[in-house]
């Protein structure tokens, strides 16, 4: 009897101390999203339109603010981060985020504006130049989400270099802007990686779940099973549950990278 209650007590004191040590340890206000669209795929970072929606009005209803990372100042301010640069940001997110004029700030991958996706398994569009720049003139913020979306991790210098630089340049010479964000492809990135995103130019870089530093900004991801509700938990509890579903489908882009392994991208390196 009293060894089961010692193993139940094992259990218990060892999620406790994961919590504290891989889960509870953000008091976070950037929330990164990614694609806002309807219909039925197997990504688990969507969020449906009706979803979106209801998330941000409940936002605007508690007295917070959406703002672009660069215009975030009070406590009430949450920075709205997007990455990969989905069409449907257009389509779907500006359309909502205009009617509580809320801002933005979208991650994008230069080498697949306008283009279908390849580096994902899923087979949907990116925004193109013409919406980039005009979402530019209507207070959305646009920075960096590398060229190809590989995980950096595995690069040689020269094409790391590339990917946080070349990516860089891009954006500015379109939007006529300086980009001063990046923010990692999978959440993934080591020491290397923060160092070349930093003499890149870059002020802030943005992870997902883990974290720490100017340069590895955590943020809360909202996926497919969130509710404005659980967004809530997330922003104001640290909830642990809510940490620990992050945990495992963070660990999940894992699983894309394995995929992306079988389907390499052409051209990583811009000769
Ligand atoms: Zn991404």
């Amino acid at each position: 009897m009293f060894e089961y209650l010692g193993l139940v007590g094992a259990y218990i004191g060892g999620w406790y101390i994961f919590w504290h040590l891989k889960i509870k340890r953000f008091n976070n206000r950037t929330l990164a999203f990614h694609d806002i669209s309807n219909g039925f795929d197997l990504s688990i970072t969507k969020t449906s339109t009706q979803r979106f929606e209801a998330i941000i009005e409940y936002m605007a209803e508690n007295d917070f603010y959406g703002k672009d990372i660069s215009s975030c100042q009070t406590d009430n301010d949450l920075a709205l981060t997007f990455d990969d640069g989905w069409e449907s940001f257009y389509t779907n997110a500006f359309p909502i985020l205009q009617q509580y004029d809320f801002r933005a700030t979208v991650f994008i991958i230069t080498n697949y504006i306008g283009k279908f996706s390849r580096w994902d398994y899923q087979k949907k569009r990116h925004l193109d130049w013409l919406q980039i720049q005009q979402l530019a003139r209507q207070n959305i913020e646009f920075a960096s989400h590398s060229v190809n979306h590989v995980d950096l991790r595995g690069l040689d210098k020269k094409q790391l270099e590339f990917e946080v630089e070349y990516s860089k340049k891009t954006i500015e010479d379109k939007i006529g802007k300086r980009v001063k964000y990046f923010s990692y492809p999978f959440g993934r990135y080591n020491r290397d990686v923060i160092e070349a995103v930093r003499d890149a130019g870059y002020e802030k870089a943005f992870a997902l779940r883990n974290g720490g530093g100017d340069y590895a900004i955590p943020r809360i991801g909202v996926y497919l099973y969130d509710t404005p509700y659980s967004v809530n938990l997330k922003l104001m509890k640290n909830s642990w549950i809510e940490g620990c579903k992050d945990y495992v489908n963070n660990s999940l882009a894992s699983g894309t990278i394995i995929l992306r392994k079988f389907r390499p991208v052409n051209a990583m390196v811009k000769k």
